[in-house]
């Protein structure tokens, strides 16, 4: 089992005497500056950033059938996901959908650590992006120090409020997409073009700017470290196996300064040359050389760093690296492992229910209330009547024709409409009423079935209420 080591915070508050220590919950935070780099990570991390940015701002665009591929109709409660609607009876399997993804986090983590932090987490990509915004406009980490010390004046306005306005031009464009998930896209940014909005658009399309704004510029890893509970639990996730990100200390160590032609281990000392780059380029602002620690996000930007270091020292690259804790103390690392082969065997025990699921389901949907005013109602020529209010949900992309019939009892008669139309994901209503001859009810309470079923017979649906008559009959 790994262990993350906890940190003493000293109190800015002095002890009252010195026996008794306080320590802050909350470490002062002091501002992060990252320094510019490059490397293999970066290169694979700006990928990975790329498809969540194309797929996120793209996917609302997309067009199915004429309609939005992707729209989450909360008024009309229906939730489009290309060719499917589900419905509000189908939220078992969206609940299903998101254990699924829990389940796929929970077996990377255990596989591979801090995979989804480091390259895909949108806290992570967005903050990326947020920080290439402050070097493009302020400078590098020197340079953006130095600015942050100067007085303020025309030049350092202008660069801050340069950096701002992009950073809110970001943030409303993401919340923009955002909405647009949920408002048809097409329709909402000419309606923002006009003012044209209503109080729940303006109230999210206010919220997610301010979110992201707040989140990825001044935020930042405050909301991985103190806001996010994946942070919290992983460390219960991670074993001796699990890929992490390490330094190796008996390389490394001792760390010291020395001339690149030095023959250092001669001087006794390791490879670790203390220039410091690993922490200026870590956007969480720690030294992994400390050792594994829970506000690492695996992001890898430390190796990229040191690898560069490595090459120019002319030393063997890998000095911080992906590695196990069982390889880094000399062992074999066991990929197999039973906790790893029990998360993969729930996660595709779930996914073939999840596929069977979505497989079997009918694109058909019939509820039948009776109505609860009163059990029956006595009309002319002794005869019998209960009322229903049917709901019909055509859950398919194309127009439909349905054919209505009830069974029960002989002589049970239908009235109303027993020939649907429903256009494509459209939800009707429909009352009717089922009339009998009180002589003829088999009991004074019976089943009857309602069938529906398509008029070119290839879908039928049949659900059972009852219908009550009067004891005495
Ligand atoms: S970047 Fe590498 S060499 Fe430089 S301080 Fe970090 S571990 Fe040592
Ligand atoms: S220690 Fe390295 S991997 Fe962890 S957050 Fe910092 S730079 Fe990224």
């Amino acid at each position: 089992m790994s262990r993350i080591p906890l940190k003493e915070v000293p109190s800015n508050k002095p002890a009252k005497d010195a026996a008794v220590q306080t320590y802050d919950l909350y470490q002062k935070r002091e501002h992060i500056y990252t320094k510019a780099f490059t490397g293999i990570f970066r290169n694979l991390r700006m990928l990975t950033g790329w498809l969540l940015l194309v797929g996120f701002f793209g996917t609302s665009w997309l067009q199915w059938e004429g309609r939005q591929a992707v729209l989450f109709d909360l008024p009309n409660r229906q939730f489009h996901i290309f060719g499917t609607t589900f419905f509000p009876q189908d939220f078992m399997l969206l609940s299903w959908l998101l254990i699924i993804l829990a389940f796929t986090l929970f077996f990377v983590t255990v596989f591979a650590g801090r995979l989804w932090c480091g390259y895909t987490c949108p806290q992570s990509v967005w903050t990326w992006i947020y920080m290439w915004v402050e070097k493009v406009t302020e400078g590098d980490r020197n340079q953006r120090m130095k600015l942050d010390k100067q007085p303020m004046s025309a030049g350092k306005f202008r660069k801050k409020a340069l950096k701002h306005s992009l950073w809110l031009l970001i943030a409303a464009a993401t919340a923009v997409a955002f909405v647009g998930y949920f408002s048809p896209i097409r329709e909402l940014i000419p309606a923002i073009a006009s003012l044209d909005l209503g109080p729940w658009e303006m109230w999210w399309l206010f919220f997610f700017t301010l979110a992201t704004y707040g989140n990825a510029g001044w935020l930042r890893e405050q909301v991985c470290i103190y806001m996010c509970p994946y942070a919290r639990f992983q460390s219960v996730m991670f074993d001796k196996d699990t890929l992490i990100i390490s330094y190796d200390t008996a390389r490394g160590e001792p760390r010291g300064k020395r001339k690149k032609s030095a023959d250092y281990q001669a001087e006794g000392l390791g490879a670790c040359i203390d220039c410091d780059s690993c922490v200026h380029v870590c956007p969480v602002g720690i030294d992994i050389r400390d050792g594994l620690q829970y506000e690492c996000i695996g992001c890898a930007a430390c190796i990229d760093v040191c690898d560069d270091i490595m090459e120019r020292m002319g030393y063997e690259k890998g000095l911080i690296r992906y590695t196990t804790e069982e390889a880094l103390e000399g062992g074999k690392t066991h990929i197999l492992r039973p906790r790893l082969i029990g998360y993969g065997v729930v996660l595709l025990i779930m996914f073939g229910a999840f596929i069977w699921g979505i497989s079997s389901r009918v694109p058909l949907q019939l509820d039948i209330l009776r109505d609860r005013q009163q059990l029956y109602v006595e009309v002319q020529d002794n005869k019998v009547e209960n009322l229903y209010t049917l709901r019909i949900a055509n859950k398919t992309q194309h127009p439909q024709s349905y054919e209505l019939s009830v069974s029960g009892a002989p002589g049970l008669a239908v009235i109303g409409g027993q020939h649907l139309q429903l256009q494509a994901n459209e939800v009707l209503t429909h009352n009717l009423r089922l009339q009998m001859d009180k002589t003829q009810l088999p009991a004074a309470s019976f089943d009857v079935h309602f069938t529906l079923t398509t008029s070119d017979g290839s879908l039928s649906l049949t659900e059972t209420n009852r219908f009550i008559g009067p004891s005495n009959r």
